[in-house]
């Protein structure tokens, strides 16, 4: 674990990070300070503007380059094309781009300007199995580097930095998760993300999620000539399944708990002697958390004790809850709308977990959604994709990209805004 880190990843428990809490004085201070400064000079409504207008200026190199990632999925890990692909735009347009951050081949770090507040804009790249972009992640993507390369006149101006963070992985591992945990975020003040959707929303709910890999080692035997002589790993696995099934009865209503058999034995006729399984565990908070890991461990031990099999199991990755600047998402909300769209207001219910929650837990963040298809288009199907690089899907690149650009004005030009989220954010540590 780095020192930067705040979270016991193995574990899953939030400990205290002493170094961002003891900024919290002389950052405030020193924001007031620039608010004081800045505050008389800078016409809020013109830079934004001029920063759509950026936007727009980049309308037909965006949509190409949201199409050649859409072409080209690649798996998390494995999206060489796509972050080659974003840091040549990015270094084409003057950022300063270092490759292969925390020790992760496909990320990336792509900055402009010098000054604070340092603001992030999250991009994903990578896609899903079989169905490719059917996330939409190449809209994420290319919604980031847009903005970010917008916004180049308003930091001239304004001062500041808007920094690019490619984060692999985002479907099947984590990456955020683990370049949290590497330092990726320590010098950034805010991070925003926008997500193609079925809607217009400012930010959404996600669940601590931790993963648990279990197997069970049990004896073969001929099923039916010496199944005395056998113990039976399957079984093991079937009881914990039960006891499993049992205790989602007494949960709290946001909890979920969901798992499959990766390995279930060899033939009927041979008492399985080894079974694996792969489950999930979420819930609202890391606390409620704790104490869900600890009644599921019960239940494969009770399993392993009833049949004699042996249990092994290993806690994986751990995704932190998204906690929602609040302050943020108003004023993205504002700028959504200033593009004339309807934004949902903040959704109460959990939709899964994201390691965007990981990041969330080091610096303010949102988690925005823009709607690119109807509502009955279900995100991982294969419409979705289909909905992800046609006309729909562009309109919510460049609109996305928008909004993004807006509120890092909003965020570089307004210190008192910036202000009043660290607050928010550190008052809720
Ligand atoms: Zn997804
Ligand atoms: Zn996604």
């Amino acid at each position: 674990m780095s020192s930067s880190s705040v979270y016991n990843n193995r574990q899953g428990f939030c400990v205290p990070f002493a170094p961002i809490l003891k900024k919290l004085p002389t950052d405030v201070e020193a924001i007031v300070q620039r608010t004081l400064v800045m505050s008389k000079k800078l016409d809020i409504a013109k830079l934004k503007a001029k920063t759509a207008e950026g936007v727009d200026a980049q309308r037909e190199e965006l949509i190409e380059l949201s199409r050649r990632i859409h072409q080209n999925p690649e798996l998390g890990f494995q999206e060489v094309k796509a972050s080659g692909w974003l840091t040549e735009y990015l270094q084409g347009n003057h950022f300063q781009v270092e490759k292969g951050i925390c020790q992760l081949a496909t990320a990336f770090r792509g900055s402009f300007g010098s000054g604070k507040p340092v603001i992030a804009l999250l991009a994903e790249y990578d896609a899903l199995p079989e169905i490719g972009h059917a996330c939409g992640h190449n809209i994420i993507a290319t919604a980031a580097v847009g903005a970010a390369v917008a916004l180049k006149s308003a930091i001239d101006e304004a001062g500041g930095s808007v920094v690019v963070i490619g984060t692999p992985a985002e479907e099947l591992y984590g990456g955020k998760a683990i370049m949290a945990e590497r330092g990726a975020f320590v010098d950034i003040d805010a991070a925003l993300i926008v997500h193609p959707s079925i809607v217009d929303m400012a930010s959404i709910q996600a669940l601590a999620c931790i993963g648990l890999e279990v197997e069970f080692r049990g004896k073969a035997a001929h099923a039916a000539a010496f199944p005395q002589e056998g113990i039976n790993a399957l079984e093991a696995m079937i009881q914990a399944f039960n006891g499993v099934n049992a205790l989602r009865q007494h949960v709290r209503e946001r909890a979920r708990i969901h798992g499959i058999i990766t390995k279930g034995g060899e033939a009927p006729n041979i008492v399985p002697a080894y079974t694996a399984g792969s489950f999930l565990v979420r819930a609202e908070d890391d606390v409620y958390l704790d104490e869900l890991k600890r009644k599921v461990l019960n239940c494969f031990q009770a399993a392993s004790l009833a049949t004699g099999a042996h249990l092994d199991y290993k806690w994986t990755e751990y995704y932190a809850p998204l906690k929602t600047n609040r302050i943020l998402a108003e004023i993205f909300t504002e700028n959504m709308e200033s593009l004339g769209r309807n934004v949902a207001p903040l959704f109460e219910r959990a939709l899964g977990s994201s390691d965007v929650g990981n990041v969330s837990a080091l610096v303010p963040t949102i988690h925005p959604m823009i709607a690119i298809a109807p509502p009955d288009v279900l995100p991982h199907s294969p419409e979705f994709a289909t909905a992800a690089a046609a006309e729909e899907g562009n309109r919510g690149l460049l609109d996305g990209a928008k909004a993004l650009a807006m509120t890092v004005v909003d965020l570089i030009a307004q210190p008192e805004i910036m202000a009043r989220i660290k607050e928010e954010f550190f008052a809720a540590k």
